[in-house]
């Protein structure tokens, strides 16, 4: 990590932030700063040799006052309570700015699912699924895949969960295999609202996205398909990484190469005709559009004075810290905040969780269609509220998802 504060600080201090612009009271941020609820659980796993491991997991739920809660599952050896309470309430804000009716939740188990097999991965979500059997369900709490987690332990979840409860029940998560009654489009949708996000982004800046510069941190589900849409519509990718190192060309990358290359060899480094950089690296190239996607706590003071992009969209959760935040607004530099910029993800699963209510199916042009019109809404009415507010597009989209469950809070009152 490139500094030192913690992700649920960042979560905190943003939430204060936009809790004095809109003047809430003292009990209204007491409630929206804690969650309604989280989980620990222990989830004992009998590995390939025999042994039983026990990996500790947890699951947040942050508040549900527009809607069900919903949220990705994070495995990684650094996941913690607090990381997953942070990422649970920027779900709370997300949900509100895209204008869905959801809360906002999140999991994670710490694991290293890199030196796991399959076999002990699949054993792992089932007994944590079973452990959260009674947190979950289609109207209570609906999962998603997050950072090392995919379509394949979704379907996992799905399976667990309906065997407990003795039928089928795809609606209980998203993110799932087209074959089990996933969404089109949904693998692809975060990283299509994070282009659609850095398109009108240009469009207010004068900038042309044919022919763009684009470096992109992380190179996972959000990155690479970010990379890939980005490099489709013209853009020119100049740099990317992940967990091992980055590469960069002057002449642009492929990213449909580069892919092929990392599922080859486990990662992008030593591509052809590139040249191997740092991570660090990636953040300071200079380019038209940066998209962090990977992990939070990236842009920094430490390195904020580095950053040469002009429009930086945060794929994403937390990668910005509010002193960089600053920096970069006084330097000019357009922030697409991730609580706008990578809301494409929970809109797409919204619209399977939608499907799966009705047993309908959507083609993918309906998906994409609908999903770029809430984008565009998303973005404008963060753009609008940042002008009127005379604030950057962070402060603005907060002040926007914070308003907008305080005031459902205050809707529903207190009960008891
Ligand atoms: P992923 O597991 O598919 O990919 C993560 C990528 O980050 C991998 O390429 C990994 O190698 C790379 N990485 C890890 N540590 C790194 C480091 N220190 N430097 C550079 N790269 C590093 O995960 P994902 O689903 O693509 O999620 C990425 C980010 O996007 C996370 O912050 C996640 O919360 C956020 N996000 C994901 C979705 C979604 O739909 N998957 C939706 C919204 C937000």
């Amino acid at each position: 990590m490139a500094g030192t504060q913690t992700a649920l600080s960042v979560a905190l201090e943003q939430l204060t932030i936009a809790a004095e612009r809109l003047k809430l009271d003292s009990g209204l941020r007491e409630m929206l700063a804690n969650p309604k609820r989280s989980l620990i659980v222990s989830i004992s796993v009998k590995m390939d040799d025999g042994s039983i491991s026990v990996f500790s997991g947890c699951r947040v739920q942050h508040w549900d006052a527009r809607g069900p809660f919903k949220g990705g599952i994070r495995y990684h050896p650094n996941v913690t309570l607090d990381e997953v309470t942070a990422l649970a309430m920027w779900m709370t804000w997300k949900c509100a700015v895209v204008d869905i009716p959801y809360g906002g939740a999140k999991g994670g188990v710490c694991c290293n699912p890199k030196k796991m097999s399959k076999g002990e991965l699949e054993r792992m979500t089932r007994r944590y699924t079973s452990l959260l059997y009674d947190f979950i369900g289609p109207y209570r709490d609906v999962p998603a895949p997050d950072v090392y987690t995919d379509a394949q332990t979704m379907a996992w979840i799905m399976d667990t969960y309906s065997q407990i409860r003795g039928y089928s029940v795809p609606e209980c998560v998203t993110g799932k295999p087209l074959s089990i009654g996933g969404s089109e489009g949904r693998s692809e949708a975060t990283s299509l609202g994070v282009v659609v996000c850095a398109r009108e982004a240009a469009k207010q800046t004068g900038l042309k996205l044919k022919g763009a510069t684009v470096a992109v941190q992380g190179f996972g589900n959000v990155g690479w398909n970010a990379a890939k849409i980005a490099y489709d519509l013209g853009c020119k990718i100049l740099a990317v990484s992940d967990s091992t190192g980055g590469i960069c060309s002057s002449k642009g990358l492929n990213p449909y190469k580069v892919y092929k290359h990392k599922s080859k060899t486990g990662s992008v480094t030593n591509f052809e005709g590139s040249e191997n950089v740092t991570n660090k690296e990636i953040l300071e190239t200079k380019c038209d559009i940066l998209i962090p996607a990977a992990l939070e706590n990236q842009i920094t003071k430490t390195n904020v004075n580095r950053i040469e992009a002009k429009i930086v969209a945060e794929g994403a959760n937390g990668p910005t810290t509010p002193e960089a935040d600053k920096a970069l607004h006084e330097k000019g530099i357009v922030l697409i905040p991730d609580i706008l910029a990578n809301s494409g993800g929970v809109a797409a699963s919204y619209f399977e969780w939608v499907q799966n209510l009705t047993r309908e199916r959507w083609s993918l042009e309906d998906v994409n269609r609908k999903l770029e019109s809430k984008m565009v809404k998303a973005f404008n009415d963060v753009h609008r509220t940042a002008k009127k507010e005379e604030s950057d597009m962070r402060t603005a989209a907060l002040m926007l998802g914070v308003g907008r469950v305080a005031e459902a809070i205050k809707t529903l009152g207190l009960w008891p």
